[in-house]
């Protein structure tokens, strides 16, 4: 599973016996093509747009769903979940002026030396945040 995607959930859920309602699809839609790395109150926010009865509980449930079935991933940044549809291992760019948070591909940053870290701790897996402008604000900067 790398990236999230309808029919793989609508798969699972048959499978598991769960219900898909049209709230969790609008839900899951709107998750699977997010760029933007959205915390739970935009999807939430989106969402509600075409179900203005979606509660916060549905959206909150289908989300943690989607977690524990390894379908959607979270980062945490300044103190927010947001929200990573994008299961592949990969890095972050995030811009310090817009906020914007962008995958890198895991194979564009050189292996790090992780060997030597205190306490003996093994590393199995790693991933990078890296800060600057993004494209926008850089030529606007
Ligand atoms: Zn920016
Ligand atoms: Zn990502």
């Amino acid at each position: 599973m790398n990236q999230l995607s309808i029919e793989a959930v609508e798969k699972m859920a048959r499978e598991r016996g769960l219900k898909m309602t049209p709230q969790r699809r609008a839900i899951i839609r709107f998750l699977q093509t997010a760029k933007n790395h959205p915390t739970p109150e935009e999807v939430l926010r989106a969402v509600n747009k075409e179900f203005p009865m979606a509660s916060r509980a549905t959206v909150y449930n289908t989300i943690n769903w989607l977690k524990k079935n390894k379908m959607l991933k979270e980062i945490f940044e300044a103190g927010q979940v947001r929200l990573d549809p994008n299961c592949k291992d990969h890095h972050h760019f995030i811009c310090k002026k817009c906020g914007k948070v962008e995958d890198v591909d895991f194979d564009l940053i050189p292996s790090l030396n992780l060997c030597n870290l205190p306490n003996s701790n093994r590393v199995e897996s790693f991933e990078l945040i890296m800060r600057g402008l993004c494209k926008e604000c850089k030529n606007l900067a």
